[in-house]
């Protein structure tokens, strides 16, 4: 599939917000932030200029390496590229992309790469949010290996419900291809457009299951990794109690440790039976003791997202003042009839008000719940919160707009709340003079939420992007860890992470994952500076 996708935001080149468009959001945010915004013109690919390429792959790879600027310039970030691309500022891009279509080709990209001692990057959707993708500076030559040409559904075994899948399948072509079976993995990132199956093992992603079935982990029957020192091949089992599980040496591995070719994962029938609800709680503190219960009684919602009072107005056009929660259940098999009223009536014990017009059950229909009411509305604010409309369209406005997320068990959760936004605040204050700041929690455990926060602020004249990001990052990050939270619910560790991932990581496992990564990686060609350094 021949789409072109976007050097500065995250979407489709065709997706772009027109320049005119990008004018009026400047002047619109200007306005709410009191500050003079203005929109940069996107420099055309035509005029990038590119650092010479430092080698050449030889003629028996040619035909599946590219280093024309264009791929060049698109695998030089992952979702980082944003303010870069809006400037056209690409001093580092890889020196060869390539495109494997079959194992013999990734055998034989990484075989050249090993023997000549060149840096290998593997490259999914390009994503990531936390520069697991971006060719550090000062590196000798880099081979970025995107898995874009493995794409195909290969096998299903419908009995069991597995399907043996290549890795460089974006969501909505791996879906497509599960469909007319009747299948489907049902992983839905809020980047599913735009990342794909090996990247979410990789940074072992969170899909829209807000319970239970969450990260891509638990969908992972057997994987397939090429390493430089040869493949790595786990056994189909549904489980098993055979020691330290070899597939989670590779799930959350960020591409240091192997590159994931393939996996059987775990497929679903498709849903039919619906429920979903929208209940308001006057405080915040009534949500979230709502959702704990609601969780902890193992009902397993699919969905069970609180939006604090702030997103909740926002996103949803709830009174103000009022949480919201979104409830939702689904199944291919069974009535969801039942354990909406059990959801509903623990809501409504912890102080929730539900609305009788925002109950939906369908049973046994295509068609899904949610489209109407207040559901529909959180629900138009959060699909396009994904490309051009949401932050990316923000791009090089001079705004400062991001996302951090956590765990944290439900004993420390409120301190770290309470933390997290006074600290965050503080570093928006002393960096743009103020700011916005809301929460969402996006999964739930019965043991504690993974709340998700997004800010905004105006960037001061002549602070670089990346300064201001990290003064804000750097303060809800350092809040996080001070609690007991974890640096990243879904989001990897990537290189943006690493300093609060190596506070985080018992001494002893880090040399225990540098052991692994030498034996598997003895040249350490793989990824360098994500996750672990050799
Ligand atoms: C708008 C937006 C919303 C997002 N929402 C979510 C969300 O809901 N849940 C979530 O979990 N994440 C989310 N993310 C983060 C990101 O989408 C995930 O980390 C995703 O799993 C990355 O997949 P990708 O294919 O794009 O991988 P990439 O970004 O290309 O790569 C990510 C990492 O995985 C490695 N990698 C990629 N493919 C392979 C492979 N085949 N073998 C070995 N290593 C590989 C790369 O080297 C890199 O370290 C979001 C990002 C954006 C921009």
């Amino acid at each position: 599939m021949a789409v072109k996708r976007s050097l500065w935001m995250f979407g489709l080149e065709a997706d772009e917000p027109s320049y005119e468009a990008r004018v009026a959001a400047a002047a619109r945010l200007s306005e709410r932030l009191g500050v003079e915004l203005q929109a940069p013109r996107i420099p055309p690919v035509e005029t990038l200029q590119l650092r010479k390429p430092r080698i050449t792959p030889p003629e028996a790879l040619a035909g599946f390496c590219r280093q024309d600027v264009r791929d060049r310039a698109y695998h030089s970030y992952g979702y980082d590229r944003v303010d870069h691309g809006v400037w056209g500022n690409y001093p580092n891009p890889p020196d060869v992309v390539a495109h494997p279509r079959s194992d013999e080709e990734l055998e034989a990209i990484l075989e050249w790469a090993d023997n000549g001692g060149f840096y290998v990057i593997p490259f999914g959707g390009g994503s990531s949010v936390v520069g697991g993708v971006t060719p550090p500076d000062d590196l000798g030559p880099v081979v970025t290996v995107s898995l874009d040409a493995m794409d195909r559904v290969l096998e299903v075994d419908a009995t069991s419900r597995a399907a043996r899948i290549q890795a460089g399948v974006f969501g909505p072509h791996l879906e497509e291809q599960l469909r007319p079976l009747g299948f489907t993995l049902r992983h839905f990132p809020q980047s599913f457009a735009g990342s794909t199956l090996g990247g979410w093992i990789a940074t072992r992603a969170g899909g829209h299951y807000a319970t239970n079935h969450t990260h891509i982990d638990d969908f992972v029957e057997s994987l397939r990794m090429l390493t430089p020192s040869g493949w790595l091949e786990t056994r189909r089992i549904p489980a098993s109690g055979a020691g330290p599980d070899p597939n989670r040496l590779a799930i959350g591995s960020e591409g240091v440790l192997g590159i994931i070719s393939e996996a059987w994962m775990r497929i679903q029938l498709r849903p039919r039976f619906r429920a979903s609800a929208a209940v308001t709680f006057p405080t915040w503190d009534g949500g979230w003791e709502a959702t704990r219960r609601i969780a902890q009684a193992k009902l397993w919602p699919a969905n069970l997202r609180l939006l604090d009072p702030e997103l909740a107005r926002s996103s949803a056009g709830t009174g103000s003042g009022a949480a919201l929660l979104i409830i939702g259940f689904e199944s291919g098999e069974l009535s969801q009839r039942s354990n909406i009223a059990d959801a509903l009536s623990i809501a409504r014990d912890a102080g929730g008000v539900v609305d009788d017009a925002e109950v939906r059950v369908e049973d046994g229909s295509e068609r899904p719940t949610g489209r109407g009411g207040t559901i529909g509305a959180w629900r138009e604010a959060f699909i396009p919160g994904a490309s051009g409309g949401g932050l990316g369209g923000l791009a090089g406005l001079g705004v400062v707009a991001g996302t951090f997320e956590t765990a944290v068990t439900w004993e420390s959760w409120p301190e770290l709340d309470d933390r997290v936004r006074s600290a965050t605040h503080e570093a928006l204050q002393v960096t743009c003079g103020g700011g916005s700041l809301n929460c969402r929690f996006t999964h739930v455990y019965p043991d504690g939420p993974a709340p998700y926060y997004t800010y905004v602020g105006a960037r001061p004249q002549g602070m670089k992007a990346a300064e201001a990001h990290g003064a804000v990052k750097r303060a809800a990050s350092d809040a996080i860890l001070a609690c007991g939270g974890t640096i990243t619910h879904h989001h990897a560790v990537g290189r943006l992470h690493r300093p609060w991932y190596d506070q985080e990581r018992p001494a002893l496992f880090a040399r225990v994952l540098r052991a692994a990564k030498s034996t598997l990686d003895p040249g350490g060609i793989l990824n360098p500076g994500v996750l672990i350094d050799p």
